[in-house]
C-alpha cells in the first residue's frame, strides 16, 4: 500500500544528512516504527513523480542486509522517503570502542552480501558504500541503505560537495576532474568497502584531513599514495590481506563479491557461529553514550567559565 504523512505521527530526530533530516517516525495503520529522511529539491512535480516512481524498485531490494523500503512520496518540494528503523544507527557511531575482529568479519560479510545482492538481483551498482551508509540494530545485524537507484534523484542531488571524507576510489577521483562520470562499475564500491572496513577497524577516517593541508592534497594521497592497511597489532594476516583485495589502486586488479565472500577472512567466519553481535552493539551503544556525556559536560563547562 501507500504510504502517506497523514498516516505518521513525526517522533524525534535521528541525524541530519548532507541533503536533509531523518526522523522517527511511527505508523500509524500499522503501528510499525520506521525511519522518514526528508530530501529537499527544487523540481516540478513532474520530476518529483518520476523519482517516486524510480524509487519503486526498492520494493524488491528485500534480504537480510538491505534496510527494509517501506515507500515515498512528495510534498511540495520535499521527497519523504520511509525505511526500516535501525535502532542503533549508523556504524560510523559505534565504531569509537573498538571492533574486534570476528566483530569487523561479521560486519565485512553482512556488507559483501548485500552488495553482491543488489548487483546480481536488482543489477544496483551502491555508488555511496561509506559507514555512515551501513545500519545496525540492537539484534546485531547490519544492513545497508543510500543505494543510487534514482537516476533523477542522483541528478538532482549534484554530487558537487564531496566532503572532507572521500571513499570514491581513486580512478572516480581521476575521472571526475576529467568530467568522465560514465566510468563507474562495481569495483568502484568494493574499493569504497575496503575503505569503510579500516574506517571501522581503525576507528578514524584513513585519510584524516589534520594530516593534509587541504582537500586537494588528501585526494592526491588517495589517488598516488599506497593505499591504506588495516593495523597489524590488532588484526590477523587473513583480515589485512582481505582488505588489501578491495584496496588495489587498478580496478580491474581488485577482488570480487564471490572471491571476497570465499576468502578465509570471511570464510572462518562461518565457522564462528556464536560472535556475540548483540553484546558489541549494546558495549558499542554504551561507550557513545558515556563520549556523548562527557562532551555536554565539557561544553557545559566551557559555557559556565565564559559567562
Ligand atoms: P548521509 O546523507 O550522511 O548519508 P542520512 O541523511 O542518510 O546521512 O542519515 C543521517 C543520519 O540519520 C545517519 O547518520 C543515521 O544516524 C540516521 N539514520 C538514517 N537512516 C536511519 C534509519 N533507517 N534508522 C535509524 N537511523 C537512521
Amino acid at each position: 500500500f501507500n504510504i502517506n504523512m497523514e498516516q505518521l505521527q513525526l517522533n524525534e530526530e535521528l541525524g541530519k544528512g548532507n541533503y536533509g533530516t531523518v526522523k522517527k517516525v511511527l505508523h500509524k495503520p500499522t503501528n510499525v516504527a520506521m525511519a522518514m529522511k526528508e530530501i529537499r529539491l527544487e523540481l516540478d512535480s513532474a520530476k518529483l513523480n518520476a523519482i517516486i516512481m524510480e524509487l519503486d524498485i526498492l520494493h524488491r531490494a528485500v534480504a537480510p542486509e538491505i534496510v527494509e523500503f517501506y515507500g515515498a512520496f512528495f510534498i511540495e518540494s520535499c521527497v519523504y522517503y520511509c525505511m526500516e528503523y535501525m535502532d542503533a544507527g549508523s556504524l560510523d557511531k559505534l565504531q569509537g570502542a573498538g571492533v574486534p575482529e570476528d566483530v569487523l568479519s561479521r560486519i565485512a560479510a553482512s556488507m559483501v552480501r548485500g552488495l553482491k545482492f543488489l548487483k546480481d538481483d536488482l543489477q544496483i551498482i551502491h555508488r555511496d558504500v561509506k559507514p555512515t551508509n551501513v545500519l545496525v540494530n540492537k539484534k546485531g545485524e547490519i544492513k545497508l541503505c543510500d543505494f543510487g537507484v534514482s537516476g533523477q534523484l542522483e541528478k538532482s542531488l549534484a554530487k558537487t560537495n564531496i566532503g572532507c571524507q572521500s571513499y570514491m576510489a581513486p580512478e572516480r577521483i581521476k575521472g571526475e576532474s576529467q568530467n568522465n562520470l560514465g566510468t563507474y562499475t562495481v569495483s568502484s564500491d568494493v574499493w569504497s568497502l575496503g575503505l569503510s572496513i579500516i574506517e571501522i577497524g581503525l576507528g578514524q577516517y584513513p585519510y584524516p584531513p589534520e594530516t593534509y593541508s587541504n582537500v586537494f592534497a588528501q585526494l592526491t594521497a588517495i589517488v598516488h599514495g599506497d593505499p591504506p592497511e588495516l593495523p597489524d597489532d590488532r588484526y590477523s594476516d587473513e583480515a589485512r590481506h582481505w582488505v588489501a583485495r578491495c584496496l588495489a589502486k587498478k580496478p580491474e586488479d581488485r577482488a570480487s563479491y564471490s572471491e571476497l565472500l570465499e576468502h578465509p577472512f570471511l570464510q572462518s567466519d562461518r565457522t564462528r557461529e556464536n560472535v556475540d553481535m548483540v553484546g558489541w552493539v549494546q558495549k558499542a551503544l554504551e561507550y557513545r553514550e558515556r563520549k556523548l556525556a562527557k562532551e555536554r559536560e565539557a561544553a557545559c563547562n566551557n559555557h559556565l567559565q565564559s559567562a
